[in-house]
């Protein structure tokens, strides 16, 4: 019934040409032929449905709002660190400790553009083992995007404050 539903989110954000496995372009070869890359022979079909377009342009978009969320986050730890304490001290225990958890929001950052670029291979892996046909974005991309954005919006507002009190 809902086979046709379009994305809500633009289809630019994928190139449905591409081999979900190895991303080669699939472009000029017939549908039946298997990847010339990796040798896969791929669901020409399920790469136009909405149900493989949709959950790609999806996990990609909350990758994007996520890693914003926690490069803001690093940015204001870095910020805040560099106003409280002497920078010098980048190796003592305190420093080591600072780089740390300045480093864990960048890890974050990092690890959901990895998940957006695996995105196409991941659902399309996910959909050809879908019983429905639907597949959604992982659970563990929203939460940790969602973090992100959460935390981050707050940042924002901490570094604006920030800034202004400087002048
Ligand atoms: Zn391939």
């Amino acid at each position: 019934m809902s086979e046709r539903t379009p994305s809500r989110l633009p289809a630019a954000f994928v190139r449905v040409s591409k081999c979900p496995i190895c991303r080669y372009s699939l472009k000029d070869l017939a549908d039946d032929a298997p990847c010339p890359e990796c040798g896969e022979l791929i669901d020409r079909a399920l790469l136009r449905s909405p149900n493989y377009i949709g959950p790609i342009s999806e996990t990609r978009f909350w990758c994007m709002l996520g890693s914003f969320g926690w490069i803001t986050i690093a940015l204001t730890l870095l910020f805040s660190y560099l106003r409280v304490s002497n920078p010098v001290n980048v190796l003592s225990f305190e420093g080591l400790s600072a780089a740390i958890l300045i480093a864990t929001p960048v890890l974050f950052a990092v690890s959901l553009q990895i998940w957006a670029r695996k995105a196409r291979r991941r659902v399309y892996e996910a959909l050809k083992k879908s019983k429905t046909g639907r597949v959604q974005v992982q659970l563990r991309v929203m939460i940790l995007a969602s973090i992100g954005m959460l935390v981050g919006v707050v940042c924002i507002g901490v570094l604006i404050r920030a800034i202004g009190s400087m002048n």
